[in-house]
This record gives C-alpha cells, sequence and structure tokens, in this order.
C-alpha cells in the first residue's frame, strides 16, 4: 500500500499472529491497490462500462465507500480517479491541469451512476468512470489484520499502517495505550489519547503534495470540484471503532474544513475527532476531553460539543 506498516501484538502466538494479519494485508493489497495490474479495482478501471465481478472484500469496501459519498453529498467521492490522475498523484509527474480539463473530467466522477449488483457481488461504471480506494484502504486492512490477530488468540496489538493507529485490547499491563497524534507541522507529537479497543486515523496535506508557483497542491481533492482541498484544516484525525469508517471520515472532513466538520460531527456522533488548523489551533470533541493531553504549544483549543 506504498507505506510503512508496523504490527506490534504480545502473547506466545504473537510471531504467527503478526505474519498471518501481514499475509491478509497483502491478500487485500491484491484486491484493492489501484495500480496493480489484475486487482478487482484495476479490473473495474479496465472495464470500459462491463460489468465486472469482485471478491466480496472488493465489493463490500466499494459498497462502504459508496455509502460515505452519499452520506457527505459527494466530497467524499470514489470515483475521482481520472481527476486524480491527471494531477499526477499516481505517477508523481505533477502538473496542474487546466480548469476546463478539470471540468471535463469531472464528468466522469458521479457515483450515483455505479451500479451495484450485491447478489453476484459485481460493479458495472460508465465508460470512462473509475474508482480509488486509496482513502479506505488502510483502515479497512487495519480491520481485518486486527481480525486475524484475534482469531488467533491475541489479546493486546497495535498497529501502525502508515500513520492510521489501531489497538486492539490494552496493553499487557491493564493500562490503557497512548497513541500520539502526529504534528502536522513537522515538529513532532501534537497530542497523546489514551484508548483500548480503537482506531486512531489521521489525514492531512503534510501527507504528500508538490509545489508549483509557490503554491502547495495536496493529494486530498474536494470531490466536488476535482481540486486539491484548500481550507483551514492542516490535519484531521478520527476516532471511533473500526479502521474502515475512521479512514472514510478522516478524508472526507479534512475535505470539508472546520466549519463543515463540526456540523457533521453534530449530526452524527458515532465518532470523535481531533481537528488541527493551519494557523495552529486545536478543535476536539468533548468526549475526548478525558483521553487527550496537549503536547504543543496552540494558539487556541477549543472543544466541540
Ligand atoms: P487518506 O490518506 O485516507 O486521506 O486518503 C487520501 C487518498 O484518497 C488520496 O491519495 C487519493 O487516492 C484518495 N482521495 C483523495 N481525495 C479523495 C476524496 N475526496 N474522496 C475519496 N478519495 C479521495
Ligand atoms: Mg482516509
Amino acid at each position: 500500500m506504498n507505506t510503512f506498516m508496523v504490527i506490534k501484538s504480545y502473547g506466545r502466538k504473537a510471531a504467527k499472529a503478526n505474519l498471518l494479519a501481514q499475509k491478509r494485508i497483502c491478500e487485500l493489497e491484491d484486491f484493492i491497490s489501484v495500480t496493480k495490474a489484475e486487482s478487482d479495482v484495476c479490473r473495474v478501471n479496465e472495464s470500459l462500462g462491463n460489468e465486472i465481478v469482485l471478491h466480496d472484500e472488493t465489493f463490500f469496501v466499494l459498497d462502504f465507500a459508496l455509502k460515505t459519498a452519499d452520506e457527505s453529498s459527494g466530497v467524499f467521492n470514489p470515483l475521482l480517479y481520472p481527476v486524480i490522475r491527471e494531477w499526477g498523484f499516481t505517477t508523481g509527474e505533477y502538473r496542474v491541469p487546466a480548469k476546463p480539463e478539470i471540468e471535463r473530467l469531472m464528468g466522469f466522477t458521479d457515483y450515483r451512476k455505479v451500479k451495484l449488483n450485491p447478489e453476484k457481488k459485481s460493479v458495472a461504471l460508465e465508460k470512462n468512470m473509475m474508482i480509488d480506494l486509496g482513502a479506505v484502504g488502510k483502515g479497512y486492512a487495519g480491520d481485518c489484520a486486527l481480525q486475524v490477530l484475534r482469531q488467533n488468540g491475541i489479546k493486546s496489538a497495535v498497529l501502525d499502517l502508515g500513520g492510521n493507529v489501531q489497538v486492539l485490547g490494552k496493553k499487557t499491563d491493564g493500562s490503557l495505550w497512548k497513541i500520539g497524534v502526529k504534528s502536522p507541522w513537522g515538529e513532532g507529537t501534537a497530542a497523546g489519547l489514551e484508548v483500548e479497543d480503537m482506531a486512531v486515523i489521521s489525514s492531512g496535506g503534510y501527507e504528500r503534495f508538490f509545489e508549483k508557483d509557490g503554491k502547495r497542491y495536496i493529494h486530498i481533492f474536494d470531490g466536488r470540484t476535482g481540486f486539491p482541498a484548500e481550507n483551514e484544516l492542516a490535519a484531521v484525525t478520527v476516532v471511533c471503532k473500526t479502521g474502515l469508517l475512521g479512514d472514510s471520515l478522516s478524508t472526507t472532513l479534512f475535505v470539508m474544513g472546520l466549519e463543515e466538520a463540526c456540523a457533521f460531527w453534530r449530526n452524527r456522533r458515532d465518532f470523535d475527532m481531533i481537528l488541527l488548523t493551519n494557523d495552529r489551533r486545536i478543535f476536539y470533541t468533548e468526549p475526548l476531553s478525558e483521553r487527550i493531553s496537549l503536547l504543543y504549544p496552540f494558539e487556541a483549543v477549543s472543544v466541540v460539543e
């Protein structure tokens, strides 16, 4: 998945369990990678409008991603790939496409036109449409890896999948895991969180970007416009029960920006979040008050209620 991953578990069977979890993640990558030839996602992207039968898991993740698109009115959009590719984020050959070109490609990103068949676990896109599960893949991989660990008798583990942290149970001494929230300003850890059985998933512009004529273009796009997200947020961390939910929401909330993200949380409340702004303020949802410690001289601290 184009990143570093660490699996750390405790107990007599840890070594074997870790290997099986690793195997599971690699297997998943073979299904959902957007660059690996023969993956489900590549087969869909080369389907020229034909119906493609998917592995159950790919179907499940795609279905979830499309529901997130619906719930966020297209802020999150797993069909942005033709646009993201044009900006060079898949090859590293970055460029700023002309606006009419982006508008043309946005014509191929209507997630409501994807046809899923739950019985056959198949999908049909229209011609020129492409999917990308990059915004949810690592989170889902974490859920699957934890399931493998659990099935192999592990009761205490921590995964770091490219900055997405997921913990199983508590530490072996019975205390809570202490997870660091990375500073988007390259200054170590911005905050600490005490958690058990939880996913702590972050998205930020600091992860991948390029600069042209003094302007920064990041790898997270506004699904409504086809332009890189550009608002007051520097990073978003979501704290919730599953990696899949956390990964989908961290990307979504980052694109929404401060106000829309807070409104979205007030409506849902099935997750918690930490928002870090470019002017070095921190916002976190009230239920995190007991778990969070601030490790950075923030300009202002606000609790979202
Ligand atoms: P994450 O690091 O989880 O925030 O996911 C970022 C990745 O998701 C990017 O590298 C793109 O492949 C993809 N992506 C970017 N913008 C969006 C969006 N608005 N909706 C869905 N996927 C996106
Ligand atoms: Mg994500």
